[in-house]
């Protein structure tokens, strides 16, 4: 987790706001997740654990995220999801603003062949502060979000998920990659081509059997 964090950092996924959570491998129904701090000065000593209330256990009084709804609502909403990272990054935030929707560029990010939806705050909350702040907000973002693996957040960021922390730390730096290139594809002016469905399902298998070789590399970094 300390490493997700400042590999997160590293990267420009996480700045000083955003965050990486982990659910607590020894009880589904808590997560781990830094207290409120700058994710590049993340240590262990920062973690804190929460139930999916998003209550802090065991009497711990620091200050935890004010977003922690985040986590704490997709946790409750898939089971499948261990490991989620929440990021504002800038390559992401147009796609979450136009009608231009993310698709899978290139066989890196082929998990956004399984959707990448928009989560509009102000559809079901009316105008707000864009924040995630409480269960409600929580559970729209996690119904939003579906069976996929990334979700857009207009007018803030994004979520990716995954099974394990590698692959969610993988899945937040490809996102923001693929929105990136896609972006200068598009600015090329001709017409785009992108992953068919199909080749997105086949890269999906690959990127589960090598995630250890670059969670090798980006720990080291670090
Ligand atoms: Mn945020």
């Amino acid at each position: 987790m300390a490493a997700a964090n400042r590999i997160l950092a590293g990267y420009g996924v996480l700045d000083a706001f955003g965050h990486v959570s982990a659910r607590h491998p020894d009880d589904p129904g808590r997560f781990l997740i830094s207290r409120s701090r700058a994710p590049e000065l993340v240590t262990v000593a920062d973690l804190m654990v929460l139930d999916l209330d998003c209550n802090p256990v065991e009497g711990d009084t620091r200050t935890p995220y004010l977003e922690r709804f985040i986590h704490g609502e997709i946790y409750r909403t898939r089971p499948d999801v261990t490991a989620i990272v929440h990021s504002h990054a800038p390559a992401v935030i147009p796609f979450a603003a136009s009608s231009v929707p993310l698709r899978p560029i290139y066989h890196m990010a082929g998990f956004l062949g399984r959707g990448a939806p928009v989560f509009d705050i102000r559809s079901r909350f009316g105008p707000t502060d864009l924040l995630v702040r409480n269960h409600d907000h929580g559970r729209a973002l996690a119904e939003a979000l579906g069976e996929s693996d990334v979700a857009l957040m207009r007018g803030h960021g994004y979520v990716a998920v995954a099974a394990g922390i590698p692959m969610a730390v993988y899945r937040a730096i490809y996102t923001q990659m693929n929105a990136d290139l896609q972006q200068r594809a598009i600015a090329l002016g001709g017409s785009v081509t992108y992953l068919v469905p199909e080749e997105s399902a086949l890269t999906v298998p690959v990127q589960e059997l090598t995630i250890m070789r670059p969670w090798e590399l980006w720990k080291r970094k670090v």
